[in-house]
């Protein structure tokens, strides 16, 4: 029997890290009233589109050190702590109960965090408004 499991957990923990990036992507936007589909990912101070290396979770902040590579406006550390965190929430379940029911856990925690964070930064944004 192919040891599958391995490649599974990378996988599994891969598609949370995108997941991860994607609620911080939603986290921006969705207070603001924008669109989550477009324009494309982009860097909110000089309008730089993204890139592959840009939207690479957690390894992208780490290449650019943090910083847009065009206008060296800094990246807030949040990005790559939620994308981490996504990709923890699969691979910790994933490895403990298995391929299948850590999936299905795995994918309700980074559920839950998209839903917390987007709270969290909805608050944020309002109180924000409000202090002008
Ligand atoms: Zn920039």
């Amino acid at each position: 029997m192919l040891p599958i499991t391995p490649f599974l957990t990378a996988y599994l923990t891969f598609v949370a890290l995108v997941l991860g990036s994607f609620i911080n992507l939603a986290a921006d936007r969705l207070p603001r009233g924008e669109s989550i589909l477009w324009p494309r990912s982009h860097c909110r101070a000089c309008g730089r589109q993204l890139n592959a290396v840009d939207l690479l979770p957690v390894l992208g902040y780490a290449v650019r050190r943090g910083r847009c590579a065009t206008c060296h406006s800094e990246i807030g550390l949040s990005a790559p702590i939620i994308e981490g965190v996504a990709g923890l929430g699969m691979a910790a379940p994933v490895i403990w109960l298995g391929p299948w029911p850590g999936a299905l856990a795995g994918l309700c925690l980074v559920a839950a965090l998209g839903l917390a964070v987007t709270s969290l930064a909805a608050r944020r944004y309002a109180a924000d408004e409000r202090a002008g």
